[in-house]
């Protein structure tokens, strides 16, 4: 292993940071505030548009797509794209500028793994040109979905069509007005082998039968302009050429899709735990009680050297599932992005904690980052999976392996 960035990686750190300095740190707090005050909470400010133009002419598009895509995105290593996911991770909603966000990174991917030619043009140009915004509706609230066999939402053919019934909730990105497109997971066949009954299918966002019940909030943040929302799904009816790949092909894309989606967030985590410390660090050198800056507390110290150690941990554990993915592919490296996805969250929320702790009641507030990105980092514990279910795969094939 060697974890000296590319050349290639260094510039476009460089350039990423100065856009970062330069574009998104100073008007942060406008567009949050743009975001919750503005008529239409759910609609992108106008200033993404001019962020993205910007970020497109600096050649920091789609640099999430891995060089097995190419022509499509900008072709770097999972390696190389690692420093680069950990500093848009520094701002909670900047990664959509560079048109790297999730859930359109995951959809870009199975478009561009699966679609069609007719399903690039439509749908997977759109959104590699950031025209347009997309959502994966795979959990129910009626279910337990970390067990995704257990996913009720029909998927019936008739004819040259499909109907799809079912109700879903936590659809990221489904709030959003610029939203167009939903990769839906469903059972074609309920009778068939339990990792056989599933499909993926397309929804374009106005088909007859869509239906948005509600936005749901994750930890009291509704994460405006993105969202998460309820969908019902009341005899929709799409072209049968809207289902990826065939019948039965739903469990293996969404495994195929959630290795590469798990590591982005924990990539981003990282940026949010380094922001958070670097936060710190400043702080308590201001900040002073009892005499004396808080920074010449021992306590402080240990607590501001631990956090360090933390991150550090993660951050190369992380490298080191890019680094395999980039060698071995996605399937092989399945233990790895598990562990990485069991630290990375934990991490990151302990790490946060200590810094709103350093911040007093300001941290807890609206005015500094840290209480918005704790709740972030809080929600990965289960999004793309609880930690649980990893902890579950992982020590099944860690015994497995040494049983062999
Ligand atoms: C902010 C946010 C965004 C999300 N975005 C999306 C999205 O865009 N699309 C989408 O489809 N879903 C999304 N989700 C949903 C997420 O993927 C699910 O919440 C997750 O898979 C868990 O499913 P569940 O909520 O039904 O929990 P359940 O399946 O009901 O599980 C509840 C709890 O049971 C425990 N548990 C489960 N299995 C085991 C086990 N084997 N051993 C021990 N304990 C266990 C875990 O603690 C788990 O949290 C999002 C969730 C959040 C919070």
């Amino acid at each position: 292993m060697n974890f000296e960035y590319s050349n290639k990686s260094q510039e476009l750190i460089k350039r990423l940071e100065d856009f970062m300095d330069q574009h998104v740190y100073p008007i942060e707090q406008e567009y949050t505030d743009a975001v919750h005050n503005g008529e239409d909470r759910w609609t992108t400010p106008a200033v993404m548009e001019e962020l993205k133009r910007k970020a497109k002419s600096a050649g920091l598009w789609n640099l999430f797509l891995p060089k097995d895509y190419l022509p499509y995105g900008a072709g770097l290593s999972n390696l190389e794209y690692a420093p680069l996911c950990e500093i848009m991770g520094r701002s909670l909603w900047s990664a959509e500028i560079f048109n790297c966000s999730a859930p359109d990174t995951g959809n870009m991917e199975v478009l561009a793994r699966y679609g069609s030619e007719e399903d690039k043009q439509k749908w997977l140009i759109p959104l590699l040109e950031g025209e347009i915004r997309s959502a994966f509706a795979m959990t129910e609230p009626a279910v337990a979905s970390s067990d995704a066999t257990n996913i009720e939402t029909s998927i019936q053919r008739d004819g040259d069509e499909y109907v799809i019934n079912g109700r879903k909730w936590y659809t990221s990105g489904a709030m959003n007005t610029n939203c167009k497109i939903m990769v839906v997971m469903g059972k074609t066949d309920p009778s068939a082998p339990k990792h056989q009954q599933q499909s993926q299918v397309l929804v374009p966002f106005d088909t007859p039968g869509v239906t948005v019940v509600r936005p749901l909030a994750a930890m009291g943040h509704y994460d405006e302009p993105i969202g998460h929302a309820e969908v019902l799904f009341e005899n929709v009816r799409v072209p049968a050429a809207n289902l990826l790949v065939g019948e039965g092909e739903g469990f293996a894309i969404a495994q195929g899709r959630l290795g590469p989606g798990r590591i982005h967030h924990c990539m981003r985590l990282i940026g949010c735990a380094q922001r958070a410390l670097d936060m710190a660090c400043e702080r308590v050198e201001s900040r002073v009680a009892f005499g004396k800056p808080l920074s010449k507390q021992q306590s402080i110290r240990e607590r501001i050297a631990q956090m360090h150690c933390d991150i550090e941990q993660a951050r190369l554990l992380t490298l080191k599932a890019a680094d395999n993915m980039d060698k071995h592919g996605n399937k092989v490296s399945r233990n790895i992005i598990a562990a990485i996805k069991i630290v990375a969250p934990t991490m990151a929320c302990k790490v946060i904690d200590q810094a709103i702790q350093m911040f007093g009641a300001g941290g807890t507030s609206q005015d500094y980052v840290l209480s918005a990105t704790y709740a972030y980092a809080r929600t990965i514990k289960l999004a793309d999976g609880p930690d649980e279910v990893h902890m579950m795969q992982l020590g099944r094939n860690l015994i497995a392996e040494k049983n062999a």
